[in-house]
This record gives C-alpha cells, sequence and structure tokens, in this order.
C-alpha cells in the first residue's frame, strides 16, 4: 500500500514537471530515507501499473536509497550511522543521535531530447 500510494505521488510529480518542459520524461530519479523500507520492486510495479496508458508509460524510475544519519553528540559531527557497528565515525562515540528521515524526494527527471523527438510523433 505505502508503495502504491508514493508512486502515485511520484507519478503526478512527473507529471506536472513534463506538463511545464513540454517533453516526454524517460527517467526519473527519487531518493529515499533509510527507514522508509521502501520495496523498489513493489514501488517500480505499482509506478508501471500508474503510468499504463499515460505520457509516462515506459518511464524508468530509479530510487536511491539513503542512509542512516546521525549526528555525535560528543563532537557534534554528522555522519552515515552504519547499523553493524553504530558509532560516530570522527570521534567513535557511541554517544549520537538519529537524525530525522530524509523524505523520500524527486531528485531529477531526464525528458526526451529534441534529437531523440525527431523520429517519434507525440
Ligand atoms: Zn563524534
Amino acid at each position: 500500500m505505502h508503495e502504491t500510494m508514493l508512486a502515485q505521488n511520484i507519478a503526478a510529480a512527473i507529471r506536472s514537471e513534463a506538463d511545464k518542459q513540454e517533453g516526454r520524461p524517460l527517467t526519473a530519479k527519487i531518493s529515499c530515507g533509510f527507514l522508509s523500507a521502501v520495496n523498489d520492486e513493489l514501488l517500480q510495479e505499482a509506478f508501471g501499473f500508474i503510468c499504463k496508458g499515460t505520457s509516462l508509460e515506459g518511464m524508468k524510475l530509479y530510487i536511491e536509497h539513503r542512509p542512516m544519519r546521525g549526528v555525535c553528540k560528543k563532537c557534534s559531527k554528522e555522519f552515515n550511522v552504519e547499523l553493524s557497528n553504530p558509532k560516530c565515525a570522527f570521534c567513535g562515540s557511541e554517544d549520537f543521535e538519529l537524525l530525522p528521515e530524509t523524505p523520500t524526494i524527486l531528485e531529477e527527471i531526464e525528458f526526451e531530447t529534441a534529437k531523440n523527438n525527431e523520429n517519434k510523433s507525440r
């Protein structure tokens, strides 16, 4: 369910961007936080289903997972938290706080260029 909603949001965001660009979107890259626990396959599937029969059909979706971030209470530095070894990457302190999760972000959309467009009808 989570993935379906997410895919709908992504498709809507891409569509509104595509309207502005007046081009056919080819690929989109999104990034999501570690704890979002997005299932890539389910998301791809949901996205493909939502885009079917629309101008977004055949688009490729790339999903990038962001590492968990923590901030050290000793040296105040931010670092990527390794689950297997949760401690500050700078001073080694285990006294740190997890930073709030980065929400799922639509990072970039690649549009069909005019050059690619020549052989295709719109
Ligand atoms: Zn530290």
